[in-house]
């Protein structure tokens, strides 16, 4: 009997489609398929590589509707951030499609000879993807790896199937030949514990919790496979008090709550200087409080439900009787897995509050007392992924900046993701980046060729 996974709309909590999960056997079928596709799809010559990644990209383009309408669906988006996703997906194809025809080498100068290296695909590349954005994850893999002539097997995560489906049709009406990029809807046990073992996938892409990133690079080891890890965030905004105030409290909502705080990089932890806490707080709790959190298909829906019953029970549960609730926003009764931004005191960084990723709209907000401890506090935790700071100064911006250890800093604003700048993490948040110019080198193997013109 073939298993099938119910996708729930998490706004409604009703089944909108059933997916047949992808076996152990047709992971192994579909990996052979790629391995097969692989030596003609890195043949094919680099301008008509581009060419096909262009149709995709407009293919994408074209469907932009349609495809963030599903992610509404299955993901409870709202529907402005499901337009910017698919619009990642499209932005993020034109820019790789720009990459065959610039996959350059060099030419280093030795004795007695002519020294060349090459750029060469790695093969069959699995991708991981979890369920908080399906569409931009999937596409930050498949894009620069399919650019640079490997083949790709991807696996979205169970919740939430739907949109890489489509990606998949698209791509294959674009003239993407079949068994060159393959959707496998299927466990994480199953088909991603597979793309980890069978050996003629030689390198995983994975997104997701610290937690399985260590034993996917743990069980990647025994084959030196190459992986990249996008794993978790525990992200600081740091607030200074010659900041404005008004401007840096309106915007931190935005900073953790956006899509529910199901962000690897939501900026978690607001760390204030003590001067200024109070009025912080003051400006905050009305900017709590309007965010505006309801049907995501509505046009100025601000925030959706969490992604799934069982996520929403996590959430709770570092909210029992007793939290330190400063305050909460609202969000609707009914069905749906609705849960309210809400902002936490706890006692210190080391309190679970501001410690674990809670992966959901509570944040926590700790006073500091100097540039030093704010450092110090910001980089006391094993995450690394993101951080924000709010100051006028601008030697104290980029002190700071230099200062924290995450791989995506932004001062005064809570911006992380542009596709033409690098991506990931310090420390536990992850191994590699993942897009901006450099992201090709980590789909291919550099290759060095000495010829002897002596003789
Ligand atoms: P998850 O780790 O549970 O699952 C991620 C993916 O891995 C899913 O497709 C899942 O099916 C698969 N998987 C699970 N077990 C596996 C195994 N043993 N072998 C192979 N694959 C397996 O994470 P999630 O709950 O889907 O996503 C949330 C996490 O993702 C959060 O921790 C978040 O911070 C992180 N994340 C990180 C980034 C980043 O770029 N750093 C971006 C988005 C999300």
């Amino acid at each position: 009997m073939t298993a099938k996974f119910d996708v729930i709309n998490p706004a409604t909590e009703q089944v909108v489609d059933s997916v047949r999960l992808v076996t152990a056997e047709e992971t192994d079928t579909a990996i052979a398929r790629a391995a097969k596709a692989f030596p003609a799809w890195r043949a094919v010559a680099p301008g008509d590589r581009a060419r096909l990644l262009r149709r995709f990209a407009e293919a994408v383009d074209a469907d932009l509707e349609n495809l963030a309408r599903l992610e509404v669906l299955n993901a409870g988006h709202t529907i402005g951030n499901a337009r910017w996703e698919a619009g990642n997906v499209r932005d993020v194809l034109h820019y790789y499609a720009a990459a065959p025809e610039r996959l350059f080498g060099r030419q280093i100068p030795v004795p007695g000879g002519v020294d060349l290296t090459f750029a060469e695909p790695l093969g069959v590349v699995g991708v991981i993807v979890p369920w908080n954005f399906p569409m931009p994850i999937a596409s930050w893999g498949f894009a620069p790896a399919l650019a640079a002539g490997n083949t790709v097997v991807l696996k979205p995560a169970e919740l939430t199937p739907l949109t890489a489906l489509r990606l998949a049709e698209l791509a294959h009406q674009a003239g993407i030949p079949q068994d060159v990029f393959q959707v496998l809807p299927g466990k994480g046990s199953v088909v991603g514990q597979r793309f980890v073992t069978h050996p003629l996938v030689r390198k995983v892409v994975f997104t997701g919790s610290t937690e399985v990133g260590k034993q996917i690079m743990a069980g990647c080891a025994d084959q030196v496979k190459r992986v990249t890890l996008e794993l978790g965030g525990k992200n600081a905004n740091i607030v200074f008090a010659d900041a404005d105030l008004e401007k840096a409290a309106a915007a931190a909502p935005y900073g953790v709550f956006d899509n529910a705080g199901q962000d690897c990089c939501a900026r978690s932890r607001i760390l204030v200087q003590k001067s200024v806490y109070d009025r912080f707080m003051e400006l905050l709790e009305p900017a709590v409080r309007g965010v505006v959190v309801g049907d995501p298909g509505d046009e100025k829906t601000e925030m959706g439900p969490l992604i799934s019953h069982g996520h929403r029970a996590k959430v709770r549960s570092y909210l029992p009787e007793g939290a330190p609730i400063a305050f909460q926003g609202t969000a609707p009764d009914g069905p749906g897995y609705w849960f309210p931004p809400t902002v936490v005191t706890p006692s210190g960084v080391r309190d679970p509050l501001a410690a674990d990723e809670i992966f959901g709209p509570i944040v926590a907000v700790l006073p500091f007392a100097d540039e030093a401890e704010a450092v110090t506090m910001a980089n006391d935790t094993d995450y690394g992924l993101s951080a924000s700071i709010w100051t006028r100064d601008v030697g104290r911006a980029l002190r700071v900046s230099r200062a924290v250890e995450a791989g995506n800093l932004s001062v005064n604003s809570h911006s992380s993701v542009r596709y033409w700048t690098p991506f990931g993490g310090f420390k536990q948040s992850g191994l590699g980046r993942e897009l901006g110019p450099d992201a090709l080198a980590a789909f291919t193997e550099t290759k060095n060729v000495f010829i002897d013109t002596e003789g």
